[in-house]
């Protein structure tokens, strides 16, 4: 059995809907939703709503906590790397590819690479 995981809306438990409805005959609540997994929020909210609950609440702390930005950043040739993807003209198995923004040169990407959240061309 997986294991089951609380929606982190701070007011999840308030909004009135049938299957929030939990707890034996006489004694029934309303209670935060519990599913194995959430679509929202990095699988944290079971809806938009408790997504933006939890950012009206925290998302200053948290933004604070993690660093504020206190001036621009710049985009040059040196970060300006994104990776994408096309079909090519002839066939069903996708182009990956890293694409400067700036310069728009084109680099071939395998698709490991690709899927790869820590392989990068940017500078960091
Ligand atoms: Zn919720």
């Amino acid at each position: 059995m997986s294991e089951l995981k609380y929606c982190q809306g701070p007011d999840c438990h308030t909004y009135n809907t049938q299957d929030r409805i939990k707890g034996q005959k006489g004694n029934k609540t309303y209670q935060t939703r519990r599913r194995s997994s959430f679509y929202y929020g990095n699988g944290n909210f079971c809806d938009m709503r408790c997504q933006n609950d939890w950012f009206s609440k925290y998302g200053t702390q948290a933004v604070n906590h993690f660093g504020r930005l206190t001036e621009a950043k710049h985009l040059t040739e040196e970060n300006a790397w994104v990776k994408d993807w096309n079909y090519p003209d002839h066939g069903n198995d996708r182009n990956y590819y890293y694409l400067n923004k700036i310069t728009q040169e084109q680099r071939p990407l395998t698709q490991e690479q690709y899927d790869d959240n820590n392989y990068t061309l940017n500078e960091r």
